[in-house]
């Protein structure tokens, strides 16, 4: 199997590589024992949900196998037509496109790093272009400083995109052709991957698939329904944090260097409390501007569009990775209200109550 179809995976070539191989679904989903391909499925729904990104986690990066790679590609689409979540597919298709648009703008400035082997992984413009039917559509400028897109494709890859300077109205247009710089090639691009990856979803699943996968299905619903209990608390008040925001803020400002998960938890958390964004900063310990861009835009992306698809962990989560001290092993902090509740925020929420009642 191909490399790049597996870092590509929404790509025609690699569907049909997929068919060629003759891998049947049915066969991957009702093993005895967890396919590879089912393994990373979930992982591909879960960080798409939960992290806007399906790369796999941070200890993962080189474990999958280029077959399990690719054919998570289409456990993941039966997966996420089986959660029933509002708004899931839309943030899966999202994320599949954020993930294809970090892989492909690098691929296009570093096209083969020197390196046989990157080489047979990269993608370039051209090739994708092809892929979506817009090698004649799109033309560089006689100038070199940008392309022209002919109108009706334009539009129709411009149509979800937010911001004024997508409207027709404020670009240049001249026969028949809109102007675009590169990076705004790059985002429409981004935006065909997405409507790719949408089409068809949520996709009609037979009974024998959906049986084989009632447990991974259960297990993502229950990553959903954490994110889905996300709603805005109009009072930031640190004093009543549950412990485990509490200790996270603590070793924020004292200069430590959060894993991803834990600056996820805490950002999300402070900004379902309303947090503005200098408290935000302030409260995850943040001065330097590289760090602030980055908290920054992980509070834009936890609080962007519906918001209610990034909310905190749960505490079954935050102990799953290690940063509930209430479930440390060795020295568990004890507080009663923790016993009483399954969500930082629903303790936040009672401790709040608690206060105002005082
Ligand atoms: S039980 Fe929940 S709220 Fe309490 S410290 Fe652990 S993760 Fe936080």
């Amino acid at each position: 199997m191909d490399p790049l179809h597996a870092r590509y995976p929404f790509l025609a070539a690699a569907r049909e590589s997929v068919r060629e191989a003759d891998i049947g679904l049915v066969g991957v989903v009702t093993g005895d024992e967890r396919h590879p391909a089912v393994e990373r499925g979930v992982e591909r729904v879960r960080r798409a949900l939960v992290d806007g990104t399906v790369r796999p986690g941070p200890d993962g990066e080189r474990r999958w196998s280029t077959r399990a790679e690719l054919l998570s590609y289409p456990v993941a689409r039966v997966l996420v037509s089986l959660v029933d979540a509002p708004g899931a597919v839309e943030k899966y298709a999202s994320s599949e496109a954020d993930t294809a648009y970090e892989r492909f703008t690098d691929d296009f400035e570093n096209p083969d790093d020197g390196l046989k082997s990157t080489a047979d992984t990269a993608i370039s413009l051209d090739a994708l272009l092809a892929e979506f039917d817009l090698a004649g559509a799109v033309r560089e400028t006689p100038s070199g400083d940008g392309y022209r897109v002919a109108v009706g494709r334009y539009l129709a890859l411009s149509s979800n995109l937010d911001g004024e300077s997508w409207t027709l109205a404020t670009r240049q247009l001249a026969d028949g052709a809109v102007k675009v710089s590169e990076r705004e090639l790059h985002e429409l691009l981004r935006e065909a991957v997405r409507q790719r990856v949408a089409a068809g979803l949520p996709t009609d699943v037979p009974d024998e698939i959906r049986a084989g996968l009632t447990d991974e299905v259960a297990e993502l619903q229950d990553t959903f329904s954490e994110i889905d209990i996300s709603r805005d608390i109009p009072v930031l008040a640190p004093d009543c944090f549950p412990p485990c925001v509490a200790s996270l803020v603590e070793r924020a400002q004292g200069g430590e260097d959060l894993s991803d998960p834990a600056e996820f938890a805490l950002v999300s958390f402070l900004t379902s409390a309303n947090a503005d964004t200098d408290e935000l900063l302030a409260l995850c310990g943040v001065d330097g501007d590289t760090r602030a861009k980055a908290v920054r835009y992980r509070a834009s992306r936890v609080g962007d569009e519906s918001g209610a698809q990034y909310a905190p962990p749960s505490c079954e989560t935050m102990a799953a990775y290690g940063e509930c001290p209430v479930a440390d092993d060795e020295d568990p902090t004890t507080d009663a209200r923790c016993d009483s509740i399954s969500h930082p925020l629903a303790y936040y929420e009672d401790a709040l109550d608690t206060a105002e009642n005082v």
